[in-house]
């Protein structure tokens, strides 16, 4: 049997797709989510774009039920989840956010070691084993005894991708990864999550890297208020959008 730790193996093998149907939510008389419909195919990347306030993060918060839908339902390799236990789908889901969040007291190795340790009941050994690994993976073996705040934004959030990546979730969402970053520390992790795209991870990526959208992921939804004004294949979306909205937000963002 092929080593369970591996997750370069691990994120093909265990593709699962994502589903969401007529989610809806309000924050009090805030409908915020408007009957969305997502349809992640397994080992594909969507990309999520639209003005701010548009209900992009919520959607990724409502879909591993950070928050729980008011109506609609969310499927996990075709099965409902809403029934499960939150926290066992948020253990099969990974979740890199614009602030990478890390324990400045930590180094770089505990701060990945952490979750395996705690949620995948891991050895202190194994823990660090699986820390290495994922930091060979995301290119800096050569910082595990360091603190996070002698690395660089970017070198940060790979660290944070990292650490996602050692819970060996089956789906991983970035909400505006980059968005925090220096320009020149942009390219880095947008190679990163590339990386993983390719590898047939199933991804949802929320980002303002329109370059990204366009060249990488298989799939875009255009959000505005809280609903999908329109989905299709990057080719369509980006030369051929067929919403006034949506041709106006490109005009603004390229
Ligand atoms: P985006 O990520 O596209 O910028 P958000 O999902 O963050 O948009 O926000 C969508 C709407 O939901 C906004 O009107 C925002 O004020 C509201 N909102 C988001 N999170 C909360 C919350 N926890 N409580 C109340 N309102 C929220
Ligand atoms: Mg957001």
């Amino acid at each position: 049997m092929s080593d369970p730790t591996n997750s370069r193996d691990a994120v093909s093998r265990d593709a699962v797709s994502l589903t969401g149907t007529g989610l809806h939510l309000s924050f009090g008389k805030n409908h915020v989510l408007r009957g969305v419909d997502i349809q992640v195919d397994a080992g594909t990347t969507t990309t999520v774009i639209g003005p701010s306030g548009s209900g992009k993060s919520t959607l990724l918060r409502v879909l591993n039920r950070l928050h729980e839908p008011d109506q609609g339902d969310i499927l996990l390799d075709g099965r409902s989840v809403l029934a499960d236990n939150p926290d066992e789908l948020r253990r099969r889901i990974g979740m890199v956010f614009q602030h990478f969040n890390l324990f400045p007291h930590k180094t770089v190795a505990q701060n990945i070691a952490l979750g395996p340790q705690k949620l995948r009941s891991l050895s202190k050994d194994e823990a660090h084993e699986v820390a290495l690994r994922q930091l060979d993976i995301v290119g800096l073996r050569n910082k595990a005894d360091a603190r996070p705040g002698n690395l660089s934004g970017g070198q940060q959030q790979r660290v944070a991708i990292a650490r996602a990546l050692a819970m060996e979730p089956q789906v991983m969402f970035f909400d505006e990864a980059t968005s925090a970053l220096d320009p020149e520390l942009v390219k880095g992790v947008l190679a990163l999550i590339t990386e993983l795209s390719e590898k047939g991870m199933t991804m949802v990526v929320v980002t303002h890297e329109m370059g990204y959208a366009r060249n990488v992921s298989d799939h875009v939804l255009f959000m505005d208020h809280g609903a999908v004004v329109e989905t299709g294949a990057p080719e369509q979306i980006f030369t051929d959008a067929s919403s006034e909205r949506l041709r106006n937000f490109l005009s603004q963002v390229l």
